[in-house]
């Protein structure tokens, strides 16, 4: 997928346009497989929430991926996408019981997060099943905390409260099958990873019914030059011995599941926007595209940076530009940023866009969401239109006045 083919499907599609290329979502899960590889049973569960496109999931499922779930909505897709419910794993945090039991009905092994949904489960469906997920609380690093879960966190079930999950299985006789921590942070010290994961084994020695144990995900991607990111070989390394060590002393083989987001996608996808205008003020070149935070609002949310290139014009003198979209109030992509002369109906490209920018699209503004293209052995698929007027229109109720 090289910047001509991106400038064709601009033509083809219109901007502003998703492009995701299904060669590097493969490459990335194989590289966790690989790094995985001495682990007997390893399931990697794709994070719907990162980009939840039904043939991203398809795609997912071609891997022989499972996938990670944190709303029965996901749960709906992974199985009109072909998933089996075994092949999915519910992770919701805050959900009402009433939804957790639904999923739990479908046959999709869910994972629940407090005492309290714990125990009402326990009592009423003793037969099925559950995860738990634990807060290990550990903080690293001399005054930077790399928090995996700190104590006062909305997530999972407090080490501290282990004995009482115990007590709650004894009492209603439910089966705990699997346990759980998501750290939820950027894992960049993977000797920090692997003493959560000292952590969360000495917890699952204290459950006998174990089939797996479910580690959850927090790595990182590189989002500029020189970026420090997951080393997933080096952590595969190191974690692979560690977990068949615990399965030694366990006396049974289970399942070691990750679940990536950010990992499996992000860099697989761009974000194309044509530029609407370029404004000089005394200070300040402006670029602005015809898109907004309504797009992609990861830069105004999080202050993430995404990589921006000018395709239309790479053999361009580089000059400074601060991109901004076309929103009634600030939107900002990138400031003083270092690009090729951008030119009026110039294309630009932003990187990283595979991960948390669809998805959490709107229509703020009234604009249509954009459309999505899957680069797949060559080939360009549509696989979600642009919006239309009708969308935005839909569930509005226009009432006599
Ligand atoms: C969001 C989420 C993930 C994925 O996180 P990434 O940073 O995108 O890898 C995994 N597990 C759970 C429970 C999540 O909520």
């Amino acid at each position: 997928m090289e910047s001509k083919d991106l400038l064709n499907l601009t033509e083809k599609y219109g901007t502003p346009l998703y492009v995701y290329n299904a060669d590097v979502i493969e490459s990335q899960y194989n590289r966790i497989i690989n790094a995985f590889k001495t682990v007997k049973k390893v399931k990697v569960n794709y994070a719907v929430k990162a980009l939840s496109n039904i043939s991203v999931l398809k795609l997912f499922k071609k891997l022989k991926s499972g996938l990670d779930t944190v709303s029965i909505q996901e749960v709906q897709l992974g199985l009109k996408a072909g998933f089996s419910p075994k092949e999915i794993i519910y992770t919701p945090n805050g959900v009402s019981f009433e939804e957790i039991v639904k999923v739990a009905k479908l046959g999709v092994q869910i994972n629940i997060d407090n005492l309290s949904i714990l125990e009402q489960f326990g009592h009423l469906y003793p037969e099925i099943p559950v995860c738990v997920r634990i807060n290990p609380h550990i903080m690293a690093g001399g005054n930077r905390k790399i928090s995996v879960g700190h104590i006062d966190s909305k997530f999972g079930i407090s080490i501290h409260q282990v004995p009482h999950i115990l007590r709650i299985a004894d009492n209603t006789k439910m089966i705990i099958n699997g346990v759980h921590m998501h750290t939820g942070s950027d894992i960049l010290d993977i000797d920090v990873f692997v003493s959560a994961t000292e952590i969360l084994f000495n917890v699952a020695e204290q459950f006998k019914d174990l089939a797996f144990i479910d580690l959850g995900s927090g790595f990182k991607v590189p989002y500029k030059e020189g970026d420090i990111c997951t080393n997933i070989e080096e952590l595969g390394e190191k974690l692979s011995e560690r977990f068949n060590e615990f399965c030694k002393n366990y006396g049974r083989t289970i399942s070691l599941m990750f679940e990536p987001g950010k990992f499996l996608v992000s860099e697989s996808g761009k974000f194309l926007a044509k530029v609407n205008v370029i404004k000089q003020t005394t200070s300040n070149v402006f670029a602005g595209i015809d898109s907004g935070f309504n797009h992609l609002i990861r830069p105004m949310f999080y202050d993430a940076y995404h990589h921006i290139t000018n395709l239309s014009n790479p053999e361009g003198r580089d000059r400074y530009y601060t991109v901004v979209g076309y929103i009634c109030e600030t939107d900002t992509f990138g400031t003083n940023r270092r690009i090729s002369e951008i030119r009026e109906n110039d294309i630009l490209c932003f990187n990283n866009a595979g991960a948390y920018c669809f998805s959490m699209a709107s229509n703020y503004n009234s604009r249509f969401k954009p459309a999505e293209v899957l680069w797949y052995q060559g080939k360009d698929y549509l696989i979600r239109s642009r919006d239309t007027f009708d969308d935005i229109i839909k569930n509005q109720i226009e009432i006599a006045l």
